[in-house]
């Protein structure tokens, strides 16, 4: 027999586990907001920024081609799906997020947008918490014990714990070793932080924000389309299964051909 819909709200709201990841993710939400007071979740995310570039720029959203430079991780996946109404994604992160395509990366994804559409440019770095509020950690699908989140930030800063340490270019292990020179600079401040796995994830998400503007501006006449538009942030991983956050940094509607 088929379910009614009453009958499928009855089944919904009586389930123990459904209330269970509601409560799970109330409690996200505080504790993530305690941090990362302007950050809203993943599906919240995609729906303000889709609607404000089809209602305020008045951009036709079954034209627009999807390119991320976010950290490889497996685990923000889920982040982006979220924009899936759009084409793409065209990939243009690495490790950390930094956009690794680089300028050759950026002509081929202004290539492929669709004729009198429009480009869509998602970046960031990620980072973990836990319900505690720890920052920098998760839990991942199917493993008891948290771990690091990004992986790759974190690694960077335990090197940095070592005043000395300086990273050597590498052709075996060159977007590790590059996202730890580009963060070199901020070496100090991040140290100094009252919190450094929050500071090594700000820190990042001023390089990545800078390089996608730089090649968005070297490789401005590839473009066919005028506009170009831009959602920077931070991503905060949450529990498996739970939705993920972004806290955005920057958003805007770029008219890519009159670029200084
Ligand atoms: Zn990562």
């Amino acid at each position: 027999m088929a379910c009614s819909k009453s009958l499928y709200a009855v089944i919904k709201f009586n389930n123990p586990i459904n209330s269970f990841y509601i409560m799970l993710q109330r409690k996200f939400d505080q504790v993530v907001k305690s941090h990362f007071p302007n950050a809203m979740d993943a599906k919240d995310t995609s729906i303000h920024y889709l609607g404000k570039m089809q209602i305020e720029h008045k951009i036709d959203i079954s034209k627009v081609l999807m390119a991320t430079s976010v950290c490889s991780d497996d685990i923000n996946v889920p982040s982006t799906t979220f924009f899936n109404v759009l084409f793409g994604p065209f990939i243009m992160g690495g490790l950390g997020g930094l956009p690794f395509a680089g300028q050759t990366g950026m002509i081929a994804f202004a290539h492929h947008i669709p004729d009198e559409g429009s480009a869509f440019i998602f970046y960031g770095p990620h980072i973990g918490i836990t319900l505690d509020g720890e920052l920098g950690k998760m839990y991942r699908p199917r493993q008891e014990e948290t771990g690091n989140s990004c992986g790759a930030l974190m690694l960077a800063l335990s090197r940095f714990q070592d005043s000395d340490y300086r990273p050597v270019l590498n052709e075996d292990d060159y977007q590790q070793m590059k996202l730890e020179e580009s963060l070199l600079p901020y070496r100090e401040q991040i140290m100094d932080s009252e919190n450094r796995q929050k500071a090594i994830t700000e820190a990042t998400y001023e390089i990545i924000d800078k390089k996608v503007h730089d090649h968005l501006k070297s490789c401005k006449d590839e473009f066919h389309v005028d506009r170009v538009t831009l959602l920077g942030g931070i991503i905060i991983n949450t529990d498996y299964g739970l939705d993920d956050y972004f806290d955005a940094r920057n958003f805007e509607v770029i008219d890519v051909k009159n670029l200084s």
